[in-house]
């Protein structure tokens, strides 16, 4: 089985000394009393939940899966799911970060971040069901009506009932505008709701009482395409004005699917037979709310391979401690051994770093967007609520693709310091691998993510946002940038910032002549933006690291910090050479290749 233990230190170092997010919580009056002992009390408490009671059900929800009832529609979760679950909401872990005003504890955003990433550690499959609700409550919190609040926030924080998105339709994926799913209105305030879903993410099961879907559909009367979707809540079970559970509604599942990984969670073909549904926010604006629920998303995914990024380092940097095989090029190591153990070999240490690089920068970056996202709703300064916004709304993509893309380069490469022990299932690090799979496919593929960045996010405002950003990079070469100690870090991304202006407008320049050279430059771009991304707070990390061990701190955490800083920009950082040297090849030869796609 695989190990887990929870990185709290690693946490601890990215809030509260290369993030000082408490200095940044108590600014807002929601956390005026938040302090790093309550944070870490919380976090510890969150990663045995994590490594006790999710960790050694992971393998085995593996292997037995969830089965449907096709004459019922019921689906079963594996065998000790429901106890977890029951586990986790009875311990108050649902309401962690939610509205004090619907039963939430209100503790800050970026505590809960790091609980789910200790979560999805352990069994990501599992924490899609409470995941899933988080989204679905974000959406209804921010589009809802009062009514609508009062009747399904307070169950969703508490976790008695869970929450789904429901966009995907067979002949719709990306392309949400092609949806067909129709809302007929019956004039007393409610809809019938008919059609089918796919690929629903914890669609149907046996963890909660009730199950409140998000589903996407059309109007009678809708426009054509995206500009025609309205968002609807559909209750498995109707609710009562008194709260209690009414008729089961004609929302059920129609079959789940078999799939490459995360397959203790139910993936559902969702069939809407005239489901009574309520309208969330403007008719045929379903994308605004969606959108809340979707960018929430985003960055759970992300958060998804960086657990699974941590997971698949510990157990290959256990095993290569242990694992005998071969000497050391430059003489014998473990002299009393036959053989010495793997990690004497340079490139499994470069797997092993890999991971690890990759990993902590992950953290980094989403502990700042947590934060970003806490500001962009609880700052209350307007100044900052709009910044903090933008900043997120850049950065979103970034989480999410680099993340999940870094992720399955991790994932394999700590599979691989297992040779053939990572192949066969035995040691959880196959499992790794194939659940990561998904996370670079479900919400917005990571090709839409780079066209997002690419077109949206840059193009669209002339580099504005992605200025914002580099004024950032441009603090910290300024504040640094004489410091020799710091010269290996900071020259990079001072380099990389000042070639990043040239390359986005080349990139616009070709796309304004032929939109196509954006769509074959975008994932190249992602690379490079993720790289000046993490580059950045590799370097932050480096600087802390580098005061802490001049101060005599004998602490190996920050010798830990800086080696891992020097692999990150020594190999990893110089990916950015190549994306750029690909992404300026242009749509030529992708699109004349009809010959050779024939
Ligand atoms: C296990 C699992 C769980 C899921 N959970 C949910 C869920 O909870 N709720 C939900 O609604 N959906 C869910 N999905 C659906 C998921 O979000 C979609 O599969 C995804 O958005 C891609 O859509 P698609 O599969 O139809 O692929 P398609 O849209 O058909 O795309 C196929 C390929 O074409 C590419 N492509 C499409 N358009 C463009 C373009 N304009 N430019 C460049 N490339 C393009 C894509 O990147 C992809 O590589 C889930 C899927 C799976 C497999």
């Amino acid at each position: 089985m695989a190990v887990y233990t929870p990185p709290l230190r690693d946490m601890q170092f990215v809030m509260h000394e290369l993030l000082n997010v408490t200095a940044d919580l108590q600014a807002m009056p929601a956390h005026a009393d938040m302090d790093a002992d309550t944070i870490n009390a919380v976090l510890e408490e969150g990663g045995k939940f994590a490594a006790e009671v999710l960790l050694p059900l992971n393998i085995s929800g593996d292997a037995e899966g969830c089965q449907i009832d096709i004459t019922t529609h019921a689906v079963t979760t594996p065998t000790g799911y429901k106890a977890a679950y029951k586990q986790y909401i009875d311990s108050g872990w649902a309401a962690l970060a939610c509205d004090p005003a619907f039963g939430g504890q209100g503790l800050p955003l970026v505590v809960n971040q790091c609980f789910y990433e200790m979560m999805n550690s352990a069994n990501q499959a599992w924490t899609m069901y409470p995941g899933l609700t988080h989204g679905a409550y974000a959406a209804l919190h921010t589009h809802g009506t009062p009514e609508q609040k009062a009747t399904y926030l307070h169950k969703m924080t508490s976790g008695e009932w869970t929450g789904t998105m429901c966009l995907t339709e067979p002949h719709c994926g990306t392309d949400l505008g092609l949806m067909r799913t129709k809302a007929e209105p019956q004039g007393d305030g409610t809809y019938k709701l008919t059609g089918n879903k796919i690929f629903i993410s914890a669609g149907e099961h046996d963890l909660a009482d009730n199950i409140i879907h998000l589903v996407l559909a059309r109007l009678p009367d809708a426009p054509p395409g995206i500009k025609g979707v309205s968002l609807f809540i559909v209750p498995k079970f109707m609710v009562n004005a008194d709260g209690s559970l009414g008729a089961r509604n004609g929302i059920y599942c129609g079959g789940l699917e078999h799939k490459m990984g995360i397959k203790s969670n139910a993936t559902a073909q969702i069939v809407l037979d005239g489901a009574v549904g309520t309208l969330v926010g403007q008719p045929n604006k379903g994308m605004q709310g969606m959108f809340v629920m979707m960018n929430a998303a985003r960055l759970g995914v992300g958060n998804q391979s960086l657990g699974l990024t941590e997971v698949a380092f510990q157990n290959a940097l256990a095993y290569a401690k242990d694992r005998i095989q071969m000497r050391a090029l430059t003489g014998p190591k473990a002299k009393d051994k036959p053989a010495d153990p793997i990690i004497v070999h340079p490139d499994v240490r470069k797997m092993l770093l890999t991971a690890k690089a990759y990993a902590e920068g992950g953290r980094a970056l989403l502990c700042f967007s947590a934060m970003l996202l806490e500001k962009e709703h609880n700052h209350p300064d307007e100044a900052v609520r709009k910044e903090s916004g933008e900043l997120l709304a850049l950065l979103t993509p970034i989480c999410k693709a680099f993340l999940t893309d870094n992720g399955h380069i991790s994932t394999n490469a700590c599979m691989q310091v297992f040779g053939g022990h990572g192949f066969i299932k035995e040691w959880g690090m196959e499992q790794f691998v194939r659940d990561n799979r998904i996370n670079m496919i479900y919400e917005g593929t990571n090709t839409i993510q780079s066209l997002d960045l690419l077109g949206r996010k840059v193009l669209s405002n002339n580099g504005a946002t992605l200025k914002k950003f580099g004024k950032l990079v441009g603090a910290l070469v300024a504040e640094e940038g004489v410091n020799e100690k710091m010269a290996e870090f900071i020259t990079p991304i001072a380099i990389l910032g000042e070639q990043m202006t040239k390359f986005t407008s080349e990139i616009g320049f070709k796309g304004f002549q032929n939109p196509d050279e954006v769509g074959a430059a975008a994932v190249d771009y992602l690379r490079v933006a993720g790289h000046l991304v993490f580059g950045y707070f590799w370097a932050r990390m480096a600087q802390v690291a580098l005061k802490q061990i001049a101060a005599g701190n004998p602490d190996p955490f920050y010798v830990a910090k800086l080696q891992t800083a020097r692999f990150y920009f020594a190999k990893l950082f110089p990916e950015t050479a190549t994306a750029m040297r690909t992404a300026r090849a242009g749509s030529k030869v992708l699109m004349d290749t009809d010959a050779a796609l024939a």
